[in-house]
């Protein structure tokens, strides 16, 4: 029997919201909500796709790529957590509220490194709506919004047509971004700022998800704008009210001080350029398949967004809850972490 249940796309910061498609409680497809206040019957590719995760969904604990029993695999961890020193954990923008908040704590209460990567951008304690966009008379745009965050480059585009002038700086040579701007450069961030801050007024709005340093992050906030950065992962936004970001460079170096990499729902093997084989053990709480669980030597499967409650935070700062899809008898983070320190 076909059944239509909606949740949020986990691919962006931007918080659609998005209809899967259950056929006797088998995922099969999903389709834009249409109700949907932030995307308003529209999905991406990205969002569309991210339904086919669930082919690489993993199903059994393994150690060491052999299948393992659960509560062993648990145990496994336990022991090379309180053996070894130099832990660091790994807190994603792909976790939920709670999730972060018990990882946190985990990770402080036994003195552990906490890694988090939000894009080397920051909290921003006011934000931008995307209905702000929409009414400014001027938007600065910087990286290719409307390729990786398509449906806020929607609303860039609404701004164009209510009669915005549109400027964006980005570094690839092709953008679907510079299609609609009415100029665009790929000069340093600080000097496209300088050379276009003149056209920015009290309804203006500087959109970005990248910059070349956090000095543009301190000249963005000082031109005194409406400002929406936008984070690659989903709950990026709420989890920057719970941590501290770190920077690609820290990340470097916390990477090479670990014995033991503990991570939870993220790919950070794929992220950045390090040599993973150089950590001792590197352990993933992970629903689907990624190259960081293929490369470590204990993987528990968690549940996955689709068979989990809670509340990711958008990149305009609101938050959004979400209800399983699905039944799963997978452990949830939180569940894994009790057990862990039990
Ligand atoms: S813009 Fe982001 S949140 Fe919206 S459908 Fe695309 S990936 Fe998902």
């Amino acid at each position: 029997m076909l059944e239509i249940k909606h949740t949020l796309c986990p691919s962006c910061s931007v918080g659609c919201g998005i209809n899967v498609i259950l056929d006797n409680d088998a995922v099969v497809g999903s389709f834009p909500y249409k109700r949907h206040p932030v995307n308003a019957g529209k999905n991406c590719a990205n969002g569309r796709n991210s339904i086919g995760n669930f082919v690489n969904k993993i199903n059994e604990a393994s150690i060491s790529n052999g299948g393992a029993d659960l509560i062993k695999a648990i145990d496994e961890i336990s022991k090379e957590i309180s053996t070894n020193d130099k832990v660091t954990v790994v807190l994603s923008g792909n976790n939920s509220l709670d999730e972060a908040e018990a990882i946190k704590s985990f990770s402080d209460e036994n003195n552990f490194n906490l890694l988090f990567y939000a894009d080397d951008l920051r909290n921003f304690e006011e934000v931008a709506s995307y209905e702000d966009i929409e009414q400014a008379s001027s938007v600065l745009v910087i990286g290719d919004i409307l390729y990786e965050n398509p449906l806020i480059g929607r609303r860039i585009v609404h701004a164009k047509q209510n009669g915005a002038k549109i400027f964006s700086n980005i570094k690839a040579e092709k953008s679907v971004t510079a299609n609609i701007s009415d100029e665009t450069t790929s000069t340093s961030v600080q000097e496209f700022l300088d050379n276009y801050k003149d056209n920015l007024d009290e309804s203006s709005v500087i959109v970005f998800n990248t910059v070349d340093s956090s000095d543009d992050l301190d000249k963005i906030e000082g031109l005194g704008s409406k400002v929406l950065p936008v984070y690659s992962k989903t709950n990026t936004k709420g989890i920057l009210n719970i941590a501290d970001p770190n920077s690609k460079e820290e990340i470097i170096e916390l990477l090479d001080n670990t014995k033991v990499l503990l991570v939870f729902n993220d790919d950070i093997v794929n992220e950045f350029d390090f040599d993973f084989k150089s950590i001792s053990k590197v352990i993933s709480l992970s629903a689907f398949e990624n190259d960081t669980t293929k490369i470590s030597d204990i993987v528990v499967p968690v549940k996955s967004w689709l068979e989990n409650e809670g509340s990711f935070v958008n990149a305009m700062g609101e938050s959004q809850d979400f209800s399983p899809v699905i039944e799963s008898d997978a452990l949830g983070i939180v569940e894994v972490i009790e057990k862990i320190k039990g």
